[in-house]
């Protein structure tokens, strides 16, 4: 099956901090442990079928193909740019806005990003 042809887009999804436990940088060629309830939720969409892709604001390193070898079974596409047909942006940098409205789906979401400065 082919996502496209279903209507439905790519999800991005964020390495460090979402997919990948962060707390510093420790260099490329570091990447944290798996977080397991999105590593979980990624192969449950890979199991239907769904185009996922890491989308990342590192440089390519081979560390994160591991990363997906390792958890995933395969690699994934890995991309710093986003198109019209990524469906939704899984990050924990990513305050979720109302499409159309500007207003943040959560307060508390957009609060927490900037309390962490
Ligand atoms: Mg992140």
């Amino acid at each position: 099956m082919n996502p496209r042809d279903e209507g439905m887009g790519w999800i991005g999804v964020d390495l460090d901090g979402t997919l990948a436990n962060y707390d510093e940088f420790r260099g490329d060629d570091h990447v944290g442990e798996p977080i397991e309830p999105m590593v979980e939720r990624v192969k449950q969409w890979l199991a239907e079928g769904r185009d996922v892709r890491i989308f990342t604001a590192r440089k390519p390193h081979p560390v994160i193909r591991k990363f997906c070898r390792d958890n995933f079974g395969k690699i994934l596409p890995i991309t710093n740019f986003k198109d019209q047909h990524m469906q939704a942006n899984y990050d924990d940098r990513a305050v979720g806005i109302r499409r159309n409205e500007g207003i943040p789906f959560s307060e508390e979401n957009e609060k927490q990003l900037f309390e962490e400065e």
